[in-house]
């Protein structure tokens, strides 16, 4: 049975590919620090080390398992976060990183996954963009992440360690809580569930690439057998905006509900829509789930039968 690593299972995408690891019937080690996950999202068949990433603890962990596969997804993901306290996103995803990365060096990892970010590219009129595109982060989170593909670039170039780095588009789905990068689904999903009005930054003609989660995990366990020291997107490659996410919320939700209005918030990207044809045709992926079916399985998660 081989054995994976999986950092930042206790999170919400974490949490899912931990799923679909065990359901693989791999052996799943998962590193966590609990600051925005819980124990109890992790698969019970899986081994959670509370550990941060930046420890020599974790490296240990590696050194000691020896797994076939790192998938690193513990991160700071949270923008706002990120221009409050710019030095963290820098020790956490940059360091956070190389500190993994050294221990996979050691331990002779086979592969090393990392979750990056259509963050990384800021604010651009091109639309969809594409792998190639230039990247230029708006914000030290976007920035953080880069400098972090970089030391994997590098792990791989000069001592021999295999990688795929797959930056997502937003990802939502259920288990996802209203803090972190992508949340617009879950912060609209909760308040919903409160009775509270659902307050859009900006004009809302906003636009974003909505993949789901399950459609994320199934590039995650892609990227762990190909695409070999490369980098795709994860994404729809279809430009959503939230007006028309509050437009499919009120068609599931079936009720009125109050929004309100409030300014854009700074480090917010305008536009962001990820080209998902390099995936299609390297790793033969395809997003499976519509926004509908996506929204309404996240709806059923808030707000269960009989509720
Ligand atoms: P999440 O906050 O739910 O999960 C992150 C996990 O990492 C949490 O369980 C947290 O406890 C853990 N963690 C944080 N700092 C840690 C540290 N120092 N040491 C050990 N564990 C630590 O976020 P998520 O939405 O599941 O995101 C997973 C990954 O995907 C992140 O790397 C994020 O940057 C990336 N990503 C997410 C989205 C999205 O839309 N959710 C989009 C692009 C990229």
């Amino acid at each position: 049975m081989t054995t994976v690593v999986v950092t930042g299972g206790a999170g919400f995408i974490g949490s899912h590919l931990v799923q679909s690891l065990i359901e693989q019937g791999r052996q799943v080690h998962v590193i966590d620090n609990l600051s925005t996950g819980s124990a109890a999202m992790v698969h019970p068949s899986a081994v959670l080390h509370v550990e941060d990433i930046r420890d020599l603890s974790a490296r240990q962990i590696i050194s000691k398992l020896r797994p076939d596969t790192v998938f690193h997804l513990a991160a700071q993901a949270d923008v706002q976060q990120s221009i409050l306290n710019p030095g963290q996103d820098m020790e956490i995803n940059a360091g956070g990183t190389l500190n993994l990365l050294e221990a996979c060096r050691q331990a002779g990892v086979h592969k090393f996954v990392f979750a990056s970010t259509s963050g990384v590219y800021g604010n651009t009129d091109k639309n969809p963009l594409e792998e190639t595109d230039a990247a230029a982060p708006i914000s030290f989170y976007g920035l953080s992440k880069f400098c972090a593909e970089h030391y994997i670039r590098l792990y791989g170039q000069l001592f021999g360690v295999d990688w795929t780095v797959l930056r997502f588009a937003n990802v939502y789905g259920p288990g996802q809580t209203s803090k972190g990068e992508g949340g617009v689904v879950s912060i609209f999903m909760e308040k919903l569930r409160q009775g509270h009005p659902l307050t859009i930054n900006g004009d809302g003609e906003q636009t974003r690439d909505f993949v789901y989660v399950k459609d994320v995990v199934s590039a995650l366990l892609a990227a762990g057998n190909a695409g070999e020291r490369d980098i795709f997107h994860v994404s729809t490659g279809k430009a959503t905006s939230v007006n028309r996410l509050i437009a499919l919320l009120r068609q599931q939700h079936g009720q009125e509900f109050v929004t309100l209005h409030r300014p854009a918030k700074d480090g917010d990207i305008r536009d962001s829509c990820l080209s998902n044809a390099k995936i299609r045709v390297s790793l033969n992926w395809m997003p499976a789930v519509t926004m509908e079916e996506g929204l309404r399985e996240t709806y059923r998660h808030f707000f269960p039968a009989g509720s």
